[in-house]
């Protein structure tokens, strides 16, 4: 009885941590995230029907009694390019970020690359140090090589709880499921029952049987079956919530990841469904991808993912770009990697308003494509000097905005004919907005070359009435100015 009333208790007060799994590929992910749900499976013996609906909840007990059952909520899809897609529309998904480093391989690419994206994140991490049943496993090798990354583990001072596991034999889960646990109680996780409905699209499709499905976190509030929902646009009402059991449930509490069915079409992935609204009403309040707001540390420098052909270029570009200065503004370099630029680079930028630059390398055509609709600033370069001729240009354009204290403005990316014979500057907003009908000067080095009024903005080829922080944009200005590339445009 007295455990039961407790569990209550906390089912009211704590909502389950929503937690995903990072890490570089064949680190464990996968066999981790097995291992934790067959264990509940086991548990519950007869788990017959479990649907893979991208998100699962296990219980798990923690070793302080009076805690008893806890619920943690897993997101099924490791990786975070499917995290860094999550959040790039501005949902604030998980809670925790679990990163698996294999203890015989030790902190690799993608490792890095995950570090960068919980860290734009702004959410704790615990390591879990995977593999540590093989002869080779090294645990206090990856914590010297995590410190490195920013990433410094209790062990070595810092407050990055690290936990030893084999999601192979499955050493050390229950631990981990622990520490998650403890984490999440430090984060005073609430379950706001009453609070508007916020709940991040982590998965969608298209149903032959069941038409367009959604799978969410509930967040906040409650979701019902029968109610009016509405996801970036997409509309409907619920006609089934579905739990990763297979169960077909009234409500979703909370922490609780459901499928839903009943909406009109496939919402974006990263959208957020709330509830009531109309289609129109909600596309008017909510555009299409809201700006997700960095943190102040983030927003004060010039975010750059950099990707380059070569180590030795890479580290001598960051070497470079970490010196830079303009007007006490300087390069946060989000990520350097080798290789081509990826999809989770542009979500990354996204999320952090930050642009991508390339070396000697490319990006394929659907990442283009992505940068453009997302309007992230994507650029590449094979002469060094431009590229660091370019970024202390975003640099200074920055500062130069900031000391004027003005409204928004940006820097001149490149120019475009139209047939009509008006020229459209790609403009990438380095502060605050740009806005339909603003009244502009258009800055060359220290002269102001013209003043006009914006006329037209189009982001991608859809017209929109304003631009922010991080957007690339192409900017009609009347009357006509000659722009060129590095021309700053600054709203008076
Ligand atoms: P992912 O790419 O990070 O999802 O990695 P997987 O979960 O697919 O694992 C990659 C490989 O490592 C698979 O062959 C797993 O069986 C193996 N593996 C995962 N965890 C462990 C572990 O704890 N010990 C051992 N020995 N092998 C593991």
């Amino acid at each position: 009885m007295k455990k039961n009333q407790t569990k209550k208790k906390n089912e009211n007060v704590c909502r389950p941590p929503v937690v995903v799994v990072l890490g570089h590929i064949d680190h464990g992910k996968t066999t981790l995230l097995d291992f934790i749900r067959q264990t509940r499976i086991a548990a519950k013996e007869a788990g017959g029907i479990t649907q893979s609906i991208g998100a699962y909840q296990v219980e798990t007990a923690t070793s302080d009694k009076q805690q008893a059952i806890r619920k943690v909520t897993f997101i099924d899809t490791p990786g975070h390019e499917a995290f860094a897609k999550m959040r790039a529309r501005g949902a604030r998904v998980a809670d925790i970020a679990v990163l698996v480093v294999a203890a015989n391989d030790g902190v690799m690419p993608q490792t890095k690359e995950a570090i960068a994206h919980i860290k734009v994140a702004a959410i704790p991490v615990v390591v879990a140090i995977n593999k540590i049943d093989l002869k080779e496993a090294n645990p206090a090798k990856v914590m010297g090589q995590l410190v490195k990354e920013g990433i410094v583990p209790e062990e070595k001072g810092g407050d990055v709880p690290t936990v030893p596991i084999s999601a192979k034999t499955g050493e050390g889960v229950p631990a981990l499921l622990e520490m998650i646990c403890l984490v999440a109680d430090m984060l005073e996780l609430k379950s706001e029952l009453e609070a508007p409905l916020d709940a991040p699209v982590i998965e969608s499709t298209l149903s032959p049987r069941q038409g367009p499905t959604a799978t969410v976190v509930v967040r906040s509030g409650v979701l019902r079956v029968g109610e009016e929902i509405v996801a970036d646009g997409v509309g409907g009402k619920v006609k089934a919530l579905i739990s990763d059991q297979g169960e077909r449930l009234r409500e979703a509490l909370p922490g609780a990841p459901v499928m839903v069915l009943g909406l009109s079409g496939v919402a974006p992935v990263g959208a957020t469904v709330t509830k009531g609204l109309g289609k129109a009403d909600q596309a008017a309040r909510h555009p299409s991808i809201p700006v997700l707001k960095p943190s102040a540390t983030l927003a004060a420098d010039l975010n750059v993912i950099l990707r380059a052909d070569t180590q030795g270029s890479l580290e001598a570009i960051s070497g470079t770009l970490s010196e830079l200065e303009e007007g006490g503004r300087k390069v946060s370099l989000l990520l350097a990697g080798l290789g081509q630029v990826t999809d989770s680079d542009i979500y990354l930028a996204r999320s952090a308003g930050g642009v991508v630059l390339g070396f000697n390398v490319g990006g394929s055509a659907s990442v283009k494509k992505l940068a453009d609709d997302l309007g992230v600033g994507l650029r590449f370069f094979t002469i060094i000097y431009e590229l660091l001729e370019m970024t202390e240009n975003l640099l200074k354009g920055m500062s130069e905005l900031e000391k004027a204290k003005v409204k928004g403005g940006g820097e001149v990316i490149k120019t475009f004919d139209l047939h009509s014979g008006d020229v459209v500057a790609g403009v990438h907003v380095t502060a605050g907005r740009i806005k339909y009908r603003d009244k502009v000067k258009v800055m060359r080095g220290e002269e102001e070359i013209s003043q006009g009024q914006v006329r037209g903005l189009r982001i991608k080829d859809k017209n929109v009435p304003e631009a922010k922080e991080g957007d690339e944009v192409g900017l009609l200005i009347k009357p006509q100015v000659d722009f060129k590339s590095g021309d700053k445009v600054v709203v008076i």
